[in-house]
């Protein structure tokens, strides 16, 4: 590899949360900084340990937009190098293969694509509905709203549906290269008042009697829901569940999931969902615990922002720790009235220059 002027971060990728996300941040922060970094122990406590396909292809993806000089990108590699060159804007398609999260990939190439020299336009073929991933109904109108307020622009559309596990989704983003100067911070401390709350069943090739049993638990759920409807996706490679919950808070929208799988009960499905969704309504925060953490790294490219969110997870804490390795940026985080507090300062806020 040529050396670059930059000197290069060491990563931990076993570090906190110890997941993907890691991966995708360094990576995403070492393309939009052009700091060349390695990441050792790529997901070293998990089962199965090193990169999946997902982590994969959102390498190799990022790898793709600034022509990144690597070694190590194979599958259950624990080990990358990434040398980042000039970040290119273009139409780019990328194939995960298998079910992993399109969502996730779209989320590692976004930031640069904001920062690139041109508009651009790429196209992630995998899952759009996992367990574990931001499913598409939450970067479409919970996520992609909230960058659009800090001034960063991008227009996301469902292709095909893919549930995991058989996949077969497409999911496609438009980009606008963000105007530095307009660029705002993030202010999301107060929840406005709260407008809706509904419940939609999504399933896919399953018999009705699942759709209409979901619906009527959803009722019970103690979720004070104002509406509960269900749709069959028809265009999907294979069966797939999941019930979303969306609460419009003022000018926010909410999304949160609960996937189904065979074999795991209807009631638990439900009551996964309620699990997250009546400790969000309680501690009054404006964003949920899965917003929180993706958010982060837009507040820091912009230099500040606050918001307020019902618990701080540690991908939250770990992506503050990844973050905070490229950009002069600390993160406060501090509990207020049942919710948590987190602010992200520059380093100079954080000990002003006597
Ligand atoms: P990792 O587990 O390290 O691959 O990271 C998973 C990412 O997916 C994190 O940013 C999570 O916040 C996000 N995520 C997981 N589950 C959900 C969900 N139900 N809704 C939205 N985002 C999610």
């Amino acid at each position: 590899m040529t050396p670059s002027a930059e000197p290069r971060l060491d990563i931990d990728g076993s570090q906190g949360e110890g997941g993907g996300q890691i991966v995708r941040t360094a990576v995403t922060l070492a393309c939009v900084t052009g700091r060349p970094i390695r990441i050792r122990r790529i997901r070293a406590g998990r089962a199965r340990p090193g990169l999946a396909a997902q982590h994969l292809t959102a390498v190799r993806a990022a790898q793709t937009l600034c022509s990144a000089q690597c070694s190590g990108l194979e599958k259950g590699s624990q080990q990358v190098e990434f040398q980042p060159g000039p970040i290119q804007g273009g139409d780019y398609t990328f194939d995960i293969g298998t079910a992993g999260a399109t969502t996730l990939v779209l989320q590692t190439v976004l930031p640069p694509l904001l920062l690139a020299d041109k508009p651009s336009t790429v196209t992630v073929a995998g899952g759009t509905h996992n367990p574990l991933a931001p499913p598409f109904d939450f970067l479409a109108r919970s996520f992609v709203p909230r960058l659009a307020d800090m001034g960063w622009h991008a227009r996301i559309e469902m292709l095909r549906p893919g549930f995991y596990p058989a996949g077969g989704g497409c999911v496609q983003a438009g980009v606008k290269p963000a105007e530095c100067e307009a660029l705002g911070t993030l202010n999301l401390v107060e929840r406005g008042p709260i407008r809706r709350i509904d419940a939609v069943v999504h399933t896919a090739q399953l018999p009705d009697r699942i759709a209409a049993d979901q619906e009527r638990l959803l009722r019970g759920s103690g979720i004070p829901l104002d509406r509960v409807s269900s749709v069959e996706v028809r265009n999907s490679a294979g069966p797939g569940n999941c019930v979303l919950a969306e609460i419009e808070a003022g000018n926010h929208i909410t999304v949160l999931v609960a996937f189904g799988q065979r074999g795991k009960p209807s009631k638990a499905v439900i009551g996964e969902l309620a699990s997250v969704v009546i400790p969000f309504l309680e501690s009054g925060a404006a964003v949920d615990r899965f917003l929180a953490d993706q958010l982060l790294l837009y507040m820091a490219l912009a230099g500040g922002g606050v918001f307020t969110t019902d618990q701080v997870t540690s991908h939250a804490r770990t992506n503050m720790q990844v973050i905070g390795r490229f950009l002069p940026v600390e993160f406060d985080v501090v509990p207020q009235d049942g919710r948590w507090l987190i602010r992200c300062l520059t380093r100079e806020q954080v000990a002003p220059v006597p």
